[in-house]
């Protein structure tokens, strides 16, 4: 997907502090982190978020989980626990229209 900073950053065009990669999911520091842990953690192929992912291709959706569960346990945010947030279009204010889960941790969160 021209222009989508993510896309960039699964095809090497832009930098990122990566913690998890595989063929299809890719999991990186937020460069600008609200926690002592922020981990993106994304599909490599380019949808815009939920909405624009069809019924066949939702086991994309099941793996990102399963990395989330890795990288939880990589960053040590297992146990003490952590905030999965998947912010999704303009009144969810979601920045980047490349679908991510934001992991938050590694200290209290305030509750919503
Ligand atoms: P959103 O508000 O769309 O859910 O979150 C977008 C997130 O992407 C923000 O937390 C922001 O800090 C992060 N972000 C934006 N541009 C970049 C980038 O170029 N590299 C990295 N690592 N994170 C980014
Ligand atoms: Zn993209």
């Amino acid at each position: 997907m021209e222009n989508c900073i993510f896309c960039k950053i699964v095809n090497g065009e832009l930098p990122s502090s990566k913690v998890y990669e595989d063929d299809k999911v890719l999991a990186f520091k937020d460069i600008n982190p609200q926690a002592p842990v922020h981990i993106l953690v994304i599909p490599k192929k380019h949808y815009d978020s939920i909405i624009d992912i069809d019924d066949s291709e939702m086991d994309i959706v099941a793996h990102v989980h399963v990395v989330i569960n890795k990288v939880a346990r990589e960053m040590g945010v297992a146990q003490t626990g952590f905030r999965i947030i998947n912010n999704c279009g303009e009144d969810g204010c979601q920045e980047v229209k490349h679908i991510h889960y934001h992991i938050l941790g590694g200290k209290k969160l305030r509750s919503l």
